[in-house]
């Protein structure tokens, strides 16, 4: 599991699908459903993981909206938690 902000500015979670199903999800892609190893949270979006396929396509076309970002935080509040409480989170 890896944390960034990526260059839009937009909070973002690598998460390996088995971390994912560590988390109670199935490693398979919220938006083509395809299986994959690797995958991304976006917390501005809510609790989609997507594939690197469709994190770039998403990427490609997103926009930073400053009324997103309390709803962003709250939701990156509650990755934390999870993914601390599953003890994927070690730098906290
Ligand atoms: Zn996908």
């Amino acid at each position: 599991m890896r944390r960034f902000t990526n260059v839009k500015g937009f909070k973002i979670f690598e998460v390996s699908a088995a971390e994912v199903k560590a988390i109670g999800g199935f490693g398979i892609c919220d938006s083509c459903n395809k299986l994959s190893n690797i995958g991304y949270i976006m917390p501005v979006l809510g609790s989609y993981w997507y594939c690197k396929k469709c994190y770039d396509d998403w990427d490609a076309h997103s926009k930073f909206y400053e009324e997103d970002a309390e709803y962003e935080a709250r939701m990156n509040d509650r990755w934390v938690k999870i993914f601390k409480s599953k003890g994927i989170i070690e730098d906290l």
